[in-house]
C-alpha cells in the first residue's frame, strides 16, 4: 500500500503540522524514527516521533532527546545563558514533540 493511501485513511495526520512537515525549515536530523528541524512557529529546534502518537518508548526517547540536544548545541551555540527541554505538546497534542527553548540570563522564558 502506498503512503498516500495510507494517509487518506487516517485524514487526522493530513491536517498534523508534525506528521506532514509542510512547511520545510532548517532540517537538523531526521532517521526512520524521528526528525529535527526548526519549529516553523517558534523558530527553535524541534523534535518530532515520527508516529501520530503520544507514548514513544523510553528508548525511542532518549534517541529523540539526545539528537535534540546536537541540534541545540548547534541553534544556542553563542547565545548567553541555557536552553530547556518544552516536553508541553500544546501545538499538536495528539503528536509527540519537544521544543528546545531558550531559557535567557536569568532563567526567564522566551
Ligand atoms: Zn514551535
Ligand atoms: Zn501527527
Amino acid at each position: 500500500m502506498s503512503g498516500f493511501i495510507e494517509r487518506l485513511l487516517e485524514p487526522e495526520r493530513l491536517d498534523c503540522p508534525l506528521c506532514t512537515r509542510n512547511r520545510q525549515t532548517h532540517l537538523y536530523a531526521e532517521t526512520d524514527l524521528y526528525w529535527v528541524a526548526d519549529c516553523p512557529i517558534c523558530a527553535v529546534p524541534l523534535v518530532a516521533w515520527k508516529l501520530h502518537d503520544t507514548q514513544p518508548s523510553s528508548v525511542a526517547v532518549v534517541r529523540m532527546l539526545n539528537a535534540l540536544l546536537v541540534a541545540s548545541f548547534e541553534f544556542f551555540e553563542g547565545l548567553e545563558g541555557t536552553f530547556w527541554f518544552d516536553g508541553r505538546m500544546v501545538w499538536c497534542p495528539g503528536h509527540w514533540h519537544v521544543h528546545a527553548r531558550h531559557g535567557g540570563k536569568n532563567g526567564k522564558e522566551m
